[in-house]
């Protein structure tokens, strides 16, 4: 039996995090759930996920931050980050590619789009995709 891939949602708007939660567990997916920046960092050395979802408007430090430390530790460094923003404009997304994000979805999040890239990454379910 294959393990169900797990994924850490990075969000500090409730709504969003129980939607993305109660979505991705849907798809099979083991689903973690931190509120800020530091707890991002912490629960990913803790769990070694096998991708983030990082909103980046966070408290405590923020998504470009937290990405940062996360692709420094060796420990975390290979996970997959994809960045989820409001923050559209050309530069933010560069900033977000800077910090390490492998990819980046704007908000409101399209979940068939989104679903499609963490799919990319590690494939659905307990699939595994090298
Ligand atoms: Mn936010």
């Amino acid at each position: 039996m294959t393990a169900a891939k797990s994924i850490l949602v990075v969000e500090d708007n409730e709504e969003n995090a129980d939607m993305l939660c109660r979505r991705l567990e849907l798809r099979g997916f083991r689903v973690a759930v931190v509120r800020d920046g530091v707890q991002a960092v912490a629960r990913a050395r803790e769990i070694v996920p096998d991708l983030i979802l990082m909103d980046l408007s966070l408290p405590e430090i923020d998504g470009w931050e937290a990405t940062r430390r996360i692709k420094y530790d060796r420990t975390t460094a290979s996970i997959p980050v994809i960045a989820l923003t409001a923050h559209a404009m050309v530069e933010d997304r560069q900033r977000a590619r800077d910090a390490g994000c492998n990819a980046f979805e704007t908000k409101p999040v399209d979940l068939d789009k989104l679903m499609a890239v963490i799919d990319r990454f590690i494939g659905a379910r307990g699939t595994a995709v090298a």
